[in-house]
């Protein structure tokens, strides 16, 4: 049950980050590293959680040529994902509006400009809104 007092702009991010959270979970906690292909003749590079590959080269292509692009996935596995989320999630729950719709923290109107402004690192999501801090209205062009 959604707590009435409950900005629009902080229940979307807590269900956006605890989705991130769980897809990390869903497929556990690996570290993933970045090495050279199993086939040789190609500059192909896999993604390896433990040894194991996430991304690797096959007979339809698959792996990854951009050295760039792999140590990007590599640096957002699930463990960092994982991590992030928990941060934010405890961030979140510093902000909650009290009895008045105060911000617990900021002793701002809720929705804060913490809340907000952490949202908009969100702002390539479905749902996501250009929320305007302590009315919680979506901004107007
Ligand atoms: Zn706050």
């Amino acid at each position: 049950m959604v707590d009435q007092r409950m900005p629009e702009v902080a229940v979307w991010l807590r269900s956006t980050i605890e989705g991130d959270k769980a897809a990390a979970e869903a497929i556990g906690a690996g570290v993933w590293t970045v090495a050279k292909a199993g086939r040789a003749e190609l500059d192909e590079l896999a993604i390896l959680d433990d040894g194991r590959p996430i991304i690797d080269s096959g007979w339809e292509g698959g792996g990854v040529y951009d050295a760039d692009v792999a140590h990007h996935i590599a640096l957002h596995d699930p463990r960092d994902t994982i991590a992030r989320c928990e941060a934010e999630l405890a961030e979140l729950d510093r902000h909650q509006p009290n009895f008045a719709g105060d911000c617990t923290r900021c002793d701002q109107v809720a929705p804060c400009e913490a809340v907000v402004i952490k949202a908009r690192g969100y702002r390539h999501r479905p749902g996501w809104k250009d929320w305007e801090p302590h009315t919680g209205q979506e901004r107007k062009p």
